[in-house]
């Protein structure tokens, strides 16, 4: 049989009611009930949620295209499935099962984009706490075909910011076009990205050389593995360093994660010929711009490398359920959300903050 919960009628979230009123942590948001449930959607019991710098762009509209208002922000949640709802056919997942609830909540499975493994980029897309409610909240409702089963061995908080953080710069290595013993430049190591891109780079066999600031974010990097350091702020000239770090040639690759637009540029400067320029980070207001004759003549290739498929979400969280990749993160409750958000602002989060969604 299986396992019942008992659903409450209200819960505690945390509501965006405009890009300019102040984040409202409120305990009587109502919860969808079972009977309520479309075909195809669960609901989830959240046990956790990792905070992204996305959930702030979200937050304060930075981008193109405008998330949905009011909206519950987060896309890194970890809980239980308490409920499917009727006349579900299929599912993967039944109640009791732990899922994670990442930042594409829903794609059509059936278009172009959909058939050829770049579901990401599905036009009929749902995405989590932008067009549709997500995790800052205690209980969430989601699709069955696209919640992400939580291997066994895995720590709830651990898998939570593997669910965004972790498939995405899992993704662009496995798309780098890099092989065993190659480089790989990580600008911005030290953070909440970066730190788990030394990682999933090292388990991949890549040495890295790590780009960021600072004696703690240096020992960081270090630590998880990183071949060399490149501090920006001591280094008189980034893209010099950077080759001279890596066998006077500059890296195969680089994974831009930064927040800010200049970094992008660089990567051309310094990558080896021949090299790829992963386009990950989605900083506010940037444009690409790349020198075109060292582009064309050093045969760089650049990708824009966007989350992660299904399949990559398994992959990714394996990877850290086989303990390859740790998170390194501080847990708070929901009620610490808006000065975490000024933190991820001023870039003084070190790795990452996962929410205790059930903690008052
Ligand atoms: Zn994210
Ligand atoms: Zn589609």
């Amino acid at each position: 049989m299986a396992p019942h919960f008992e659903i409450p009628k209200t819960q505690q979230a945390a509501i965006v009611e405009s890009t300019d009123a102040p984040l409202k942590i409120v305990r009587d948001h109502p919860v969808r009930q079972p009977s309520e449930l479309k075909p195809g959607e669960c609901l989830v019991r959240l046990e956790c949620s990792g905070v992204c710098h996305t959930d702030l762009h979200a937050r304060n509209g930075d981008w193109p295209q405008a998330a949905k208002l009011p909206l519950i922000g987060g896309h890194e949640g970890v809980g239980h499935v308490v409920a499917v709802g009727a006349h579900t056919q299929g599912s993967p997942v039944k109640v009791g099962d732990r899922v994670g609830i990442k930042w594409l909540a829903y794609s059509c499975l059936d278009c172009e984009q959909c058939r050829k493994g770049i579901e990401q980029s599905c036009p009929n897309q749902q995405l989590s706490g932008f067009t549709t409610d997500g995790t800052f909240s205690q209980y969430v409702v989601s699709w069955v075909s696209h919640v992400t089963p939580i291997p066994a061995s895995l720590d709830s908080f651990e898998a939570a910011s593997v669910l965004c953080a972790g498939i995405t710069v899992y993704r662009a290595l496995k798309y780098s076009q890099t092989h065993i013993g190659d480089w790989v430049a990580l600008p911005g190591a030290g953070g909440g990205l970066g730190h788990l891109a030394i990682q999933y780079a090292v388990a991949m066999g890549l040495r890295v050389v790590a780009i960021d600031t600072g004696a703690e974010k240096r020992e960081l990097c270090l630590k998880l593995g990183a071949e060399r350091w490149v501090d920006f702020r001591e280094s008189q000239d980034l893209v010099a360093d950077i080759v001279a770090a890596t066998d006077g040639q500059g890296p195969h690759a680089a994974v831009v994660t930064a927040a800010t637009g200049a970094a992008y540029a660089q990567a051309v400067d310094y990558l080896r010929p021949g090299g790829a320029l992963m386009v990950v980070g989605l900083p506010a207001h940037a444009a690409l711009s790349a020198d075109i004759f060292f582009t064309v003549t050093k045969s760089i290739s650049i990708f824009g490398s966007y989350v992660g498929n299904r399949q990559d979400a398994r992959e990714a969280l394996e990877i850290a359920a086989r303990g390859k990749v740790k998170c390194y993160y501080v847990r708070k409750p929901l009620s610490a959300l808006a000065e975490t958000y000024e933190g991820l602002a001023k870039g003084t989060v070190v790795g990452r903050v996962v929410l205790d969604m059930q903690s008052e």
